[in-house]
Order: structure tokens, then sequence, then C-alpha cells
């Protein structure tokens, strides 16, 4: 039998569970986009959004995911034949090295694997041997969604300061904002992307580029940026329909209006620091059950792991065969494992993920825990006991 039928939980690291305040605001009749009220919604979403990824900077919204956001940000920065230098720590770092790559710019890559951070002499070693200054940007991911490691960006700001080194620092977000702190302009960001999806709470489909001044005069040095991706007019529109580059994604912008207002509401700090301790209830169970058996998180340095997603081993192929048990049987989705392994590699079948970014709270994560612990048990799955007890506590002591 199964105990699926109920309200299903997508617990991956985005598209993340969607709040019924964000539905409800989606659901309506097309606006007017001549005039109205969607015109001012949109100028007042603007100061609130670049809230939430803490800057003064400008923002360009675009009607695309992730990758759209990655090429948008390099497309006004980059041109053909210039290079970046990209500092990888798990799958994600590849990907927009990836985007770069087919744009023509040339990619130079740190790779510090799946596991490790990243290595400031290594990228000040690298930064000091450019002397021809042949780096452009600096790309690097704040959090990597497939191995969970959240780097820190400030840290990588100060040696390209103590280098001299006049690259863009730009940061992909897209699995952090309005989960981790970030602090764009405190820890010196150039450019920041994000996405809809995950810590915003709003269907796929909104790419976010957040930049600053040093980064809209690099935009200017451009010979030619593609008119879709350009920038300039989305941050600084005449008219409104060039904060789109066309047809405002109507029913996406009410329910970021209702994310935004949920997250100022609650207040970015209290965001943040909600996603640290469920984060932490993750842990403290997966602890447990690791101690009897082969569980694993995957980064074992506590502070340098994710808020909103937390990767985690089982060994092949059990990890499957545990995702298969909560969706069958309880209608939970876990993430499957990302850039660990490849998909035709039977090892690919040893890791799994959870999704704990936006809109979740301490029963919904208890709830996820107490599946998994039921998968576990009904899998004979070798676990340490006291897993759901370690959570609890967890979230008591921090309430
Ligand atoms: C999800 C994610 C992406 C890709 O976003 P898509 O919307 O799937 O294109 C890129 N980077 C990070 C860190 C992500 O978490």
């Amino acid at each position: 039998m199964t105990f699926a039928n109920g309200r299903p939980y997508l617990a991956i690291p985005g598209p993340s569970v969607m709040p019924d305040a964000v539905l409800a605001a989606m659901h309506r009749a097309s606006p007017n986009i001549y005039e109205g009220d969607l015109m001012a919604m949109v100028e007042g979403m603007v100061p609130d959004l670049k809230a939430v990824a803490r800057t003064d900077g400008h923002v360009a919204i675009y009607i695309s995911n992730g990758h759209g956001a990655w090429e948008a940000a390099l497309s006004n920065t980059m041109a053909e034949g210039e290079t970046v230098l990209s500092l990888v720590t798990g799958r994600f770092g590849h990907g927009w090295a990836e985007m770069a790559d087919g744009l023509g710019i040339a990619v130079e890559k740190l790779d510090f694997g799946l596991k490790d951070p990243i290595d400031l002499d290594k990228l000040r070693d690298a930064l000091k041997a450019d002397d021809a200054r042949r780096y452009k940007a600096v790309l690097m991911t704040h959090v990597d969604t497939a191995t969970s490691r959240r780097n820190d960006v400030a840290a990588v700001r100060k040696v390209l300061d103590e280098v001299g080194h006049d690259a863009l620092l730009m940061v992909d977000c897209i699995a952090s904002l309005a989960c981790d702190r970030y602090e764009m302009d405190a820890w010196g960001a150039d450019v920041t992307v994000a996405g809809s999806q995950k810590g915003l709470m709003v269907p796929p489909g909104l790419g976010f580029v957040f930049f600053n001044d040093r980064a809209a005069e690099v935009r200017r040095g451009m010979r030619r940026v593609s008119r879709y991706w350009d920038w300039t007019a989305r941050a600084n529109p005449d008219f409104f329909y060039q904060f789109f580059g066309g047809t405002a994604p109507t029913h996406h912008l009410f329910g970021l209006r209702a994310a935004l207002d949920m997250i100022h509401a609650e207040g970015l700090e209290a965001v943040w620091t909600r996603h640290a301790g469920l984060a932490a209830a993750i842990w403290a169970a997966c602890e447990q059950w690791g101690a009897d058996g082969p569980l694993r998180l995957n980064i074992a340095d506590a502070s340098a792991r994710s808020h909103a997603v937390t990767a985690a081993s089982l060994g092949a192929p059990l990890a499957s065969q545990l995702r298969g048990w909560v969706s069958e049987k309880a209608g939970v989705v876990l993430g499957i494992g990302l850039g660990m392994a490849e998909p035709n590699d039977p090892a690919w079948h040893g890791f799994f993920r959870f999704g704990h970014m936006g809109h979740v709270n301490a029963h919904m994560i208890l709830g996820l825990l107490g599946t998994v612990e039921a998968g576990l048990t009904a899998l004979d799955i070798p676990h340490g006991s006291g897993a759901l007890e370690a959570a609890a506590a967890e979230l008591a002591r921090r309430a």
C-alpha cells in the first residue's frame, strides 16, 4: 500500500515549495499591460528585490531560468575571445563556465573538487601570474547546489584586492538568495545572478542579474551586446516594456510581489536564521543515521554547508532506492545527486540531496526526516537511532 496521497512535497533544490499566497496571487485574469497597477507594482518591486541581495546597485529581470541569468551576466561583460577565471566547487561551477565557453569566451578553471573549499592561495597565485590582466572576470558560486558547499565571497574579494586585480567578481546566488546570508555590496561582488524558483519561492521563469556601477562601466565598454540580454534598458527603462525586453511576465510578477512581501514581512535576517535552524536539524538527523550506517553528508565542515540544500550519500544503489521509496510510499521527492557520478555510472545511485529552501518550516522538515527514517527502516538500510529526537532537540533549542 501507499501513504502518498495527500499534499505532495517536492524536497529538491528547486523548484521549491510554492506558498499558497504566491499561487493565489498568480491565479487571476490577464492584467492591463499598457497602464495601471502592473507598472506601479514592478517599479515598487525593484527596491524590494535589491534589498534581498543587499545591494544599492542595479537589477535586470529576464524571462528565463538560471541558465539565462548566467548568460545575461556574461553577455553584458565579456566579449568573444576574452578570458574568465572560474572557481569550481561542484557541477554548477562547471555549468556557468560552459555557458561562457558557448559564447566564445576563453575559460580557465581552478577546480577544487566536490568536497573542498576554494583554495585562496591557489587563487592568489593564479591572479598574480596574470601579469597581462587577461582575466576580465572571476566566476564563483556562492552555494554550489550539487555539492552543497557554501563559498566565502568576501574572502575571494579580499584576494582580488590584495593582488590589485581588477577582474569583475561575478557570483552565482541562484541557490542561496533569500536562504543564506548574502551581502552583495558589503562583500564586494560586482555581479550577482539569481532565479525565481529557489529561495524566492516563485515558479521557474524569472532570472535576475544584479550589478554595480563598476560592472555597468564594463558594459559600456563592450563593442556589442545581444539586444535581448543587454541589461542597460532593463535596469533603467524609459518605457515599461523595456523592463523585460518585451511583454512582461505578468503572472510571475504577481507571484514575485507576494513572495517579496512574505520575505520582508518575516524579515530577511529572520529568513536566514530560519534556514540555518532547519538545516541544522537535518544535519543532526543525518549524523545520527550515519553513526551506525552508510549515510554521509558531503561537506564535513558544517560552517561551509549551504542552509538551503544538503548533499548526502548512502552508497549505490541505496540512495536511489530511498528516493523511490519516499516518493512512492510517502509523497516526498528528494533531490538526485548531481555531478557526483556520471548518470550512466552505477555509482550515480549512491547520492541524493535534501532541498530545504524557501517556504519550509519545522513541521515540514520533521515530516521530511520522519519519512526518510521510515524509508531507511523499510528498506533495511542500516542507520543509527535517535535521528528524529536529535532533529527535534535542535529545533527546540533554537526556537
Ligand atoms: C538551480 C541552479 C542553477 C540553474 O538554474 P536553472 O533555473 O535550472 O537554469 C544555476 N546555479 C545554481 C547554483 C543553481 O542552484
